[in-house]
């Protein structure tokens, strides 16, 4: 795990974070595709139906209000940014479904004061959101086109601090360890090892596990005395292609 792979390093923000998303997402409203779609409004009523699919947390709710999806998604998808659908992005990956996200982003229980590991980076909406919620971020990537095209949301929003790295995530990030949280956005056949290593004591790790048709979404805590886990449910997610994970 060189440093020059690590290309992107925000520091860390001095100012609330959600009231820098707040910021970010009023410039973006200003957009001529925004006047077009009318994304604010669009955003809105997904948070609203988010509500009624059971999302409760406020903090997690603002955040992704805050956010403006349609700049994660692929110019082509952007009248779907805001349809409650997992969407292609490039290297035949997707940006997870809004309710996926929230229900991730709420298991995660974060107060703002954590350091949280994503595995998957994607388009990066992820990990903007996660950055709305928690002290640091440190997201990782195997694919460095959709790192460099995440940098550069980020970066554009004005997010401060969250760190990408271009790397194969089932092996986490031990430099950097250890984690509050890790959330892994990506499919793999068993509870990563090398993951739970590297979470603090009671840490919380979620992952969706199983076959790469269909996985359980587990929680699981580092307890002192071993793994404890409870799923919230089935899932579909690409999977996680490394040395924890699924071989190419
Ligand atoms: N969190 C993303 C977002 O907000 O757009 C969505 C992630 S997408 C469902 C899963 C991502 O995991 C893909 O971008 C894929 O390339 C990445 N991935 C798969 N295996 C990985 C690995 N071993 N390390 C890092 N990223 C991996």
């Amino acid at each position: 795990m060189s440093p020059e792979n690590v290309f992107f390093f925000f520091r860390r923000r001095r100012r609330p974070v959600l009231r820098g998303c707040q910021a970010a997402a009023n410039w973006l409203g200003f957009g001529v595709p925004d006047m077009m779609y009318d994304f604010e409004t669009q955003r809105r009523e997904l948070i609203e139906s988010l509500r009624k699919m059971g999302i409760y947390d406020e903090r997690v709710l603002s955040a992704m209000a805050a956010i403006p999806r349609e700049l994660f998604v692929e110019e082509s998808q952007c009248e779907l940014a805001y349809a409650d659908r997992a969407l292609p992005i490039c290297m035949g990956q997707t940006i997870s479904q809004p309710l996926m996200v929230a229900t991730m982003t709420q298991a995660l229980q974060l107060k703002g004061h954590e350091r949280v590991l994503e595995v998957g980076t994607g388009s990066g909406y992820q990990a903007a959101i996660l950055a709305c919620l928690a002290a640091h971020v440190y997201s990782i990537e195997r694919h460095q086109q959709l790192a460099y095209q995440a940098a550069k949301r980020l970066q554009r929003l004005g997010l401060q601090n969250v760190s990408l790295y271009v790397g194969d995530g089932s092996l986490g990030w031990p430099n950097a360890a250890p984690y509050d949280r890790i959330l892994v956005t990506a499919a793999a056949p068993e509870v990563p090892a090398q993951l739970m290593a590297q979470l603090v004591t009671w840490g919380m790790l979620v992952v969706p596990v199983g076959s790469q048709e269909r996985q359980d979404l587990l929680i699981v805590y580092r307890a002192p005395w071993g793994p404890e886990k409870r799923s919230l449910g089935s899932c579909v997610f690409v999977p996680l292609v490394g040395e924890e994970g699924w071989h190419e």
